[in-house]
């Protein structure tokens, strides 16, 4: 089932176009990772998601059911956008407190497991106000889960944590969409966000220029076999005539992308090895995300 789907949403700020004929389609379970760069659309985009703003063109449609002012849907929504909301005068519980009455819950338990959950029991009966920022996104994160979502948006939900409150944070995903939760999430810390979502889009000013899966990702991260020797103007053309296309690096390291090359780079190792100029270090460079979203951006650019 599609939990989340639009429709070439289009919203427009001036002649800025925040989101350009956007049409995303989230699969129920799925971990979406919504990447792009300061400015590309994302918040926009999660605001539509949320009917906290209305597109200029374009429908939304959760669990299948069209966004409108009667959705009825809510409760099966949880989300974080931005700077997370609390009344600062009362206390992480009392917050909570409000929140459960507002979403009429009635399990008052789920209160105390949520704030254990995310370890804020030290805090329970601090002001909100009074809370480092770590710990206000954690509980913005508390409010975002209490009513065990099915659907999950979180704007940048790892903003101000901690090391251990990331590492926290992507097992608490990871196990909600374990147990089928939809979660689309947006993140500029692209290194985290690879260990959890199973689903990438990428946003550029506005515009959906790439969605891929994790095995199509892995599949288009480039590879190339990195050397250094001690005189890496020989060495490269030792390579070039042993029939090897190479590059140098800005680091003056020589790189080696031929398909054959990544397959064997034994065989480059013994050919410099040979010429007398063996290698002080070899190996081969998988591209990462972060890379690959910037080459995908700079490819856009160009074209
Ligand atoms: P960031 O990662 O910096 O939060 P973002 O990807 O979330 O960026 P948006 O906040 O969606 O980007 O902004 C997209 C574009 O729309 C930007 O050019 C922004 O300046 C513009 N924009 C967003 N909200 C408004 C607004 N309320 N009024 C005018 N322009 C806006």
């Amino acid at each position: 089932m599609e939990v989340i789907a639009t429709q070439s949403l289009c919203k427009f700020f001036g002649k800025v176009p925040a989101t350009d004929h956007i049409s995303i389609h989230v699969k129920q379970g799925e971990i979406y990772g919504f990447l792009g760069l300061n400015g590309a659309g994302k918040t926009t985009l999660i605001r539509i998601l949320l009917g906290m703003i209305q597109p200029d063109q374009g429908n939304v449609y959760l669990f299948g059911k069209k966004l409108t002012p009667k959705f009825e849907g809510w409760n099966d929504v949880g989300y974080l956008v931005e700077t997370p909301f609390a009344y600062p005068e009362l206390s992480v519980t009392e917050n909570l407190k409000v929140y459960h009455a507002l979403r009429g819950l009635n399990d008052p338990a789920s209160i105390g497991r949520i704030i254990d959950r995310l370890k804020l029991t030290p805090y329970a009966h601090t002001t909100a106000s009074a809370l480092s920022l770590g710990n206000q996104q954690r509980l913005g994160l508390a409010k975002a889960l209490l009513h065990r979502p099915k659907l999950l948006i979180l704007d940048e939900p790892i903003n101000g944590l901690d090391p251990e409150g990331i590492v926290e944070v992507r097992e608490l995903l990871l196990e909600m969409a374990e147990q089928g939760a939809t979660i689309f999430l947006s993140s500029h810390i692209l290194g985290e966000i690879s260990k959890v979502a199973n689903r990438f889009g990428i946003i550029h000013r506005g515009k959906l220029i790439r969605e891929l899966t994790v095995p199509e990702l892995k599949e288009q991260l480039v590879k190339k076999v990195l050397i250094q020797t001690r005189d890496n103007r020989k060495a490269l053309a030792c390579l070039a005539d042993g029939g090897y296309t190479t590059t140098l690096s800005p680091e003056n390291e020589i790189a080696v992308g031929d398909p054959a090359a990544i397959a064997h780079p034994e065989k480059l190792s013994a050919l410099l090895a040979a010429a007398g100029m063996p290698p002080i270090k070899i190996v081969v460079e998988t591209e990462d995300l972060e890379m690959y979203f910037l080459r995908t951006i700079k490819n856009h650019d160009n074209t």
